[in-house]
């Protein structure tokens, strides 16, 4: 994780970059720009290893994760929730484990690592159908995994 230091020369949460998004320069620029709407960040300053920061997530990761929500009715989050509240299908034996640390990581901000979360829950909801033991339907069932596939990518 890489970011602007603002004035007082601490990490701006508005400029993180994680280490996927860090190398494209279109990202960087999506940074300082940011950087630019804030008065106490220098946009064209170097960007610095934050990595240590816990409290910094990537601003791109965020804005991407932010536009899957708008596409579907369903957020990320809600899908997640929605496996949640299956736990006890065999079907989602070790899905629930997956879905809970993804949320942990969505509320920390841990955005970085959310993508590859992700692939760990779908991997772990092949088997995961409609059925009388659950009130969630093919059509819920469908848009969750269909949601989740987007966002790991
Ligand atoms: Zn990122």
């Amino acid at each position: 994780m890489r970011a602007l230091l603002t004035n007082q020369g601490t990490a701006a949460d508005e400029t993180g970059l994680c280490y996927s998004c860090y190398p494209d320069e279109k990202n960087q620029k999506y940074a300082r720009e940011m950087a630019s709407r804030c008065d106490d960040i220098d946009p064209n300053s170097e960007f610095v290893d934050c990595t240590e920061n816990d409290a910094i997530g990537c601003c791109i990761c965020i804005a991407e994760v932010d536009n899957i929500v708008k596409e579907y009715k369903m957020t990320v989050t809600e899908a997640l929730q929605l496996i949640e509240k299956n736990k006890g299908l065999l079907a989602l034996n070790y899905c629930i484990i997956y879905a809970s640390h993804a949320l942990n990581m969505i509320e920390a901000k841990h955005t970085n690592e959310l993508k590859g979360q992700l692939k760990y829950v779908l991997n772990n909801m092949t088997r995961w159908r409609q059925c009388k033991a659950s009130t969630t339907t093919a059509m819920e069932i469908k848009e969750c995994r269909a949601i989740l596939k987007k966002a790991s990518l």
